[in-house]
């Protein structure tokens, strides 16, 4: 496929063949790819994030779906309950040690391999589209976006790391580095608000 004939089907293609081919190989086959997509979310979410409910949308799959794939996790002993003191009808879910160990194998480090070696303009352009389509896409199907606080418009960075006006809540610096549910996009410089 030369470059200058690309259409939107085939990048459409492109990103859906990339996102298969990078959860097979040979670690694939001990969890199914919505365990490893559960276990890797759980692992990167932040406090606020790490509900079944969260991880329904960011899997894009229903509520009883998603409970069953953390359900099957925690019976394997990757994941486990916690009680969640922001909201008592909602378990907190942790990875647990055994889950953080799977988690050395897991099949994307391939691709992440693969995207370390590009140049890095290329790969902040990649990862700048990506965004951009993610967003565009969330919003026809009106989803969340998925985000960290960096790049959100309710993080008011102080000394001690953050404050967030969403979660009404003060933010570790290390914390800061997870995904959220709450996230919200700060527009970018010249783009439209
Ligand atoms: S600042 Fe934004 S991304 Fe960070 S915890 Fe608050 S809502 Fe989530």
């Amino acid at each position: 496929m030369s470059d200058s004939a690309v259409t939107d089907e085939d990048c459409a293609d492109l990103i859906v063949h990339l996102a298969r081919l990078a959860q097979g190989g040979p670690a694939a086959t001990r969890l199914s790819a919505a365990q490893w997509t559960a276990l890797r979310y759980f692992a990167r979410a932040n406090r606020f994030s790490r509900t079944p409910s969260a991880f329904s949308e960011f899997h894009a799959t229903t509520r009883g779906t998603a409970s069953q794939t953390v359900k099957s996790l925690v019976t394997l002993g990757l994941l486990r309950r916690c009680c969640n003191e922001s909201d008592g009808r909602s378990a907190l879910i942790e990875v647990t040690d055994a889950g953080h160990a799977t988690l050395a194998d897991d099949p994307l480090a391939d691709l992440r391999k693969v995207l370390e070696t590009l140049p890095a303009e290329q790969r902040t352009a990649l990862a700048s589209t990506l965004r951009v389509a993610t967003g565009a896409l969330a919003q026809v199907r009106a989803a969340p976006t998925f985000g960290r606080c960096d790049a959100c418009t309710h993080c008011a960075p102080n000394d001690q790391g953050a404050y967030c006006h969403c979660t009404q809540s003060m933010l570790a610096t290390a914390e800061m580095q997870a995904l959220c549910i709450d996230f919200s996009p700060r527009a970018r410089p010249g783009s439209a608000a």
